[in-house]
């Protein structure tokens, strides 16, 4: 599996990504944002892209499909439930469902809601595992649920989910926001030096070069992957002391994405 990722050097900061079989060429474009971007990207390549998926409805992650099908032919894939807000979705996806990309390429769906009700990600297995995780995951951090979401259900995803995938996965999120969320989690946890070393290399680096994780790695330094973390806990009771002392893991991923809704 070759994955390039093209970076859209927007405002807000999307990340999209070809994801290519590496014996026939064929590509899924994921998430393409800048249509033109992408086509651009498959050429250097060498790839032709066959397949669109868009991880969920928001135009900042379905923009440039017409470009694309335009140009390519390519067939448009989505979760059921976001097909109709999308347009033009070929085939709607459910959980369990696999997506084939030339010969050597298999990806699994994931249902998983919480940014929005009807968000996908794309878990590739094997040696190597990678996870296509759209705003529901992001490098030390957790999408938000401004616009049709519901923090319930992502903090639902995250442990029943994506908490459980082998540590070696490699997490490929829509957007780049690594260095904002590492001082997120410094601020919830200043002794964190896994977490301030990580922050001094993502600053280090232009975000198109921005470094890829593993979940073991996020682990150590998302906050939204520590909620049983004893700092975390009681920073979090200096700004809501109702949550009690000793307040579930549901509670603790719940404030933390109400705080860093207004950090
Ligand atoms: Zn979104
Ligand atoms: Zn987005």
């Amino acid at each position: 599996m070759l994955v390039e990722r093209v970076w859209a050097a927007n405002d807000l900061r999307n990340f999209q990504y070809l994801v290519a079989c590496s014996q026939t060429g064929e590509a899924l474009a994921i998430d393409p944002l800048d249509g033109q971007q992408c086509l651009d990207a498959a050429r250097k390549q060498g790839f032709s892209i066959t397949q669109i998926l868009n991880t969920h409805e928001h135009l900042d992650h379905t923009a440039g499909n017409a470009e694309v099908v335009a140009a390519t032919g390519a067939r448009v894939l989505a979760h059921a439930a976001a097909a109709r807000v999308i347009g033009g979705v070929d085939r709607g996806l459910a959980r369990g469902d696999v997506i084939k990309v030339g010969r050597t390429v298999e990806l699994e769906t994931l249902d998983t809601p919480g940014h929005t009700r009807a968000h996908v990600c794309l878990l590739a297995h094997g040696d190597a595992p990678a996870l296509f995780c759209g705003d529901t995951l992001f490098n030390a951090g957790a999408g938000n649920c401004h616009n049709g979401g519901d923090p319930n259900l992502l903090y639902q995803t995250f442990v029943d989910q994506l908490a459980k995938l082998p540590e070696s996965t490699r997490v490929y999120p829509g957007h780049e926001y690594m260095a904002r969320n590492l001082a997120f989690t410094i601020d919830r946890e200043p002794g964190n030096s896994d977490a301030a070393h990580a922050l001094a290399v993502a600053r280090a680096h232009e975000p198109a070069a921005a470094r890829v994780t593993t979940l073991g790695e996020e682990k150590r330094v998302n906050a939204f992957l520590r909620l049983s973390n004893p700092q975390i806990i009681a920073k979090l009771r200096e700004r809501f002391p109702d949550i009690g002392e000793t307040p579930d893991a549901r509670t603790v991923f719940v404030k933390l994405r109400e705080l860093r809704n207004r950090w």
